[in-house]
This record gives structure tokens, C-alpha cells and sequence, in this order.
């Protein structure tokens, strides 16, 4: 039995934009990928990379390339990964890889800490030869100048959880079992648009933007400052270590969220008997997942 469950953001999406159709072609790719390496008897951890590297190098998601970029103009990047082995590693604020995920492994991996941030994270990454990032694509620019634009003027920046609406969304996240019976989960996001330098949000925060158990794994997207209040990945943890249902633990989760802040959050999880569930309270969520029977990808919507 092997399981792969993706999303692609939890946010607002216009459905009748160019934008979707590539971003659904990116995921259903990631998600093809991802299944050829578990149905070959690979690991958990390696579709999970895998898929998410591909949503990094697609450019239609706020991760690797396609990243938002901050108030100064510049990507800050952050990712985790975590599996049922116990290997948990992120990092947060990088600028050089063109593919956290895989430096966010490394951390899992091959280090003794959990989280490595900044300058001290990309010097990592230069060290492992992984790839550094190309410049941000035009239309990234494009959209940068747009939002900077509307700031001209104003005496003060709006804080970025009150005009979050349309600031975040479109960050991935993957889960998988393996063959083995292994679960692994990796996140990866560009953050917000328009954050203060060195802003980092829920996705490399073990129990606000991903968790991971033995048995059990979830992960985090939409507004980083809600889902790190309320803890929101353990939050669903917690319900499932006492109920073992993977639907009711992010029902609730997503309740808790939305006591902070409606219309922030979105989650997927899977457990190791393959069960798997998606739940948010923004207006869309891109997901893709194969649960044993069907292969779906969608952009879901709670309007
Ligand atoms: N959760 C991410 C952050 O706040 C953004 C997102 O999910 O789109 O950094």
C-alpha cells in the first residue's frame, strides 16, 4: 500500500486565471511523480521531496521559484521536512537554494539541529552544491510592482495579517507512505508578499506548520501568524493521538484556526493505515492525492 496526498495553497484563487490551469498541470505532474517512486518501492521521504521539487521549480507556486517576495524586493524562503523515523529538519529566511526542501532535508538528515536559518542556511547550501536560485521571473516583478505600488504614500506598511487576504496563498506541501509503512511530510513557501525581512511564517515551525508521529503526519498553508498561534499542525495531531480519525483531527484543527482568524487556513493529513483527508476555511485550495483508488487534482472551493 503506498499513499500521496499534495496541496498546492489554501487562499484565493481566480478560477478563470491562466494561472490555475498551469499550477493543476504542475501538481498532477508532482503527484505522477511522486506515485512512480513509491510504486517502485521508494521512500516516503523521496516522493515527498521529489513532488515538492517540482511545485518549486513549476514557478506557479509561492515556493522555490515562483516564491513572493519581501517588502525590499527579495525571496526568503522557507521549508521542512520531517519523517516517521524521527528525522525532522527546516530552514527559514534562505535565499540561495533554488530548492529548499532538499536543504531542509539535509538538516533532517545529515544535522544535529532542527531549524537552520538565514546567511548560516546558505552557506549550507553552497557548501552541499545544491543549486542556487535564478532570478525572480518577470512576472513575479511584475507582481511585486503592483503591490508596492499601493504602499506608496502610506505613512506606515498595514501590518500583513490585515491584508492577508491576498497577500499569501499558493505555498505546497506534500505527504506520502511508503511501502514500508513510513510516512514523510515536506513543506516549502516564498511566506507572504510584501513581509518585513526575516518575517518567517508556520512552514518550518514543528507543530504550527508541520508534525509528523510514528503514525500520523500533517501539514500547514495559509496565514502563518494564525496557524503558529494556535499550533495548528499539533492541534490535529493531538485529536488524532486521541480519537485515530484523520478527518475529525483536522475538522478540528481548522475549527481552532478559525476561532483565530476565519478564512486563514488549510491543511491535508494521512495516517499509516492510508487514510487521508484535506480541510480549509479559505475560498480555494489546490490538492492533488491518490487514496488507494483514484488519482485526484483539484482546486477545491468553499464558495
Ligand atoms: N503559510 C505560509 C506563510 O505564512 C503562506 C502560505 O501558506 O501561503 O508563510
Amino acid at each position: 500500500m503506498f499513499r500521496l496526498i499534495l496541496h498546492g495553497g489554501a487562499g484565493t484563487w481566480r478560477k478563470d486565471d491562466e494561472r490555475v490551469k498551469g499550477a493543476l498541470e504542475a501538481i498532477e505532474e508532482a503527484l505522477e511523480k511522486g506515485l512512480e517512486i513509491l510504486d517502485g518501492g521508494g521512500s516516503a521521504g523521496e516522493a515527498v521531496v521529489k513532488s515538492i521539487e517540482i511545485m518549486e521549480d513549476s514557478g506557479y507556486f509561492n515556493a522555490g521559484s515562483g516564491s513572493a517576495l519581501n517588502i525590499e524586493g527579495v525571496r526568503e524562503m522557507d521549508a521542512a521536512y520531517g519523517d516517521s523515523r524521527g528525522n525532522i529538519g527546516a530552514v527559514a529566511s534562505v535565499r540561495y537554494p533554488k530548492n529548499p526542501v532538499a536543504l531542509a532535508r539535509y538538516v533532517a538528515i545529515e544535522t544535529d539541529h532542527l531549524l537552520l536559518a538565514g546567511e548560516g542556511a546558505d552557506s549550507i547550501a553552497a557548501r552541499i552544491d545544491l543549486e542556487k536560485i535564478g532570478d525572480p521571473s518577470k512576472n513575479i516583478v511584475f507582481r511585486y510592482n503592483e503591490l508596492i505600488e499601493g504602499y506608496k504614500g502610506l505613512k506606515r506598511f498595514p501590518r500583513n495579517i490585515k491584508v492577508a487576504n491576498y497577500l499569501y496563498g499558493d505555498t505546497v506541501g506534500a505527504i506520502a507512505l511508503d511501502k514500508n509503512r513510513e510516512l514523510a511530510v515536506a513543506v516549502s513557501t516564498g511566506g507572504i508578499w510584501l513581509k518585513l525581512p526575516g518575517r518567517v511564517g508556520d512552514t518550518p515551525i514543528f507543530g504550527g506548520g508541520f508534525y509528523i508521529s510514528r503514525d500520523y503526519a500533517v501539514c500547514a498553508t495559509g496565514i502563518g501568524e494564525v496557524i503558529m498561534r494556535g499550533l495548528i499542525s499539533y492541534r490535529a495531531y493531538l485529536e488524532y493521538e486521541e480519537t485515530g480519525d484523520v478527518y475529525r483531527s483536522l475538522m478540528v484543527a481548522i475549527d481552532h484556526a478559525g476561532k483565530i482568524m476565519p478564512e486563514s487556513t488549510g491543511l491535508i493529513a494521512l495516517d499509516i493505515n492510508g487514510s487521508l483527508a484535506y480541510r480549509f476555511n479559505t475560498k480555494h485550495m489546490m490538492v492533488a492525492y491518490y487514496d488507494g483508488n483514484r488519482k485526484v487534482s483539484i482546486l477545491d472551493s468553499n464558495i
